[in-house]
């Protein structure tokens, strides 16, 4: 690994750049040159442009930024949804940047979990059988169906839905499908957790159960990365990384934010 400076000041005025991860630290993400161009070809947009960042293990990062600024993009790529046409991205040590579709939907399957704004769940198809429905993608032979109830159920349970396993999405209250839609991030035991506005379409209620439902993950040791307009919700994260033009514009500690090298404080 390159080593990076702990903050440095942008010389073109751009804030500053991605913050360090402390040394012997695992990182789960890694970017050096992360790079989107949408429609090489025809009229080129820069989504995402030359991004270094890393995210050590357990962190909790918000990601904010104006509209247009990249963030979908940047998730997008850093959930394997799409593969980036510049520089490389290791995840959980692995660099897959060049890996074709086939493979990248394997390691998405494996070692992602996704929250998403309108919860992307199957409609008519229960509670239960949308946790277990990422067990199905790569079948583990060995497991047999009843283990795989038996997890999801387990899955629900944790995030209090044990009496909700057969409703539908449509019997369920947008909290309750958002903590489903939870329950299936995390049955494949992600190393990510990627979350795009995940209280975006919930009443403030709900809300707070859905963050405190993130934050009680977090506190069990995982790696969430979610985007957020809400300066508040982002405030309580270990980090708010805000994009502008598909450039890091500012990478910063919360709770540590009157420090020019707030990395120091941790280690
Ligand atoms: P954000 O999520 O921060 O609103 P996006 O990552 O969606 O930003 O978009 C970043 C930029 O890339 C915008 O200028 C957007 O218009 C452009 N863009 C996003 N997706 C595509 C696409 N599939 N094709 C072409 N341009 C795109
Ligand atoms: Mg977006």
């Amino acid at each position: 690994m390159t080593p990076r400076p702990t903050l440095k000041a942008s010389e073109e005025g751009r804030g500053v750049t991605a913050l360090s991860i402390p040394e012997g630290t695992r990182s789960v993400i890694e970017t050096e040159g992360l790079t989107k161009v949408y429609g090489v070809g025809e009229v080129e947009v820069t989504a995402l442009e030359a991004v270094d960042l890393a995210i050590a293990a357990g962190e909790f990062v918000a990601v904010m930024g104006p509209s247009g600024s990249g963030k979908s993009t940047l998730m997008n790529l850093l959930g394997c949804l799409d593969r980036p046409t510049g520089g490389t991205y290791r995840l959980d040590g692995e660099d897959v940047s060049r890996m074709d579709k086939v493979q990248l939907a394997a390691i998405r399957n494996r070692r992602v979990g996704f929250i998403f704004q309108s919860y992307h769940l199957l409609a008519r198809t229960t509670a239960l059988q949308n946790v277990i429905l990422p067990l199905l993608y790569y079948r583990d032979e060995a497991q047999i169906a009843s283990e795989r109830i038996e997890r999801a159920r387990a899955m629900l349970g944790r995030v209090g839905l044990d009496d909700r396993l057969d409703h539908q999405p449509h019997q369920l209250s947008g909290g309750q499908q958002q903590r489903v839609a939870i329950a299936r991030a995390l049955i494949n035991d992600p190393v990510l957790i990627l979350a795009d506005e995940p209280t975006g379409n919930l009443d403030s209620r709900s809300g707070e159960e859905i963050m405190s439902l993130l934050h009680h993950l977090h506190g069990e040791g995982r790696t969430i990365v979610m985007v957020t307009h809400n300066p508040i919700i982002a405030s309580h994260t270990d980090r708010t990384i805000t994009l502008q033009d598909g450039r890091i514009d500012t990478d910063v500690r919360n709770g540590a934010r009157r420090q020019t090298a707030p990395m120091e404080a941790k280690t």
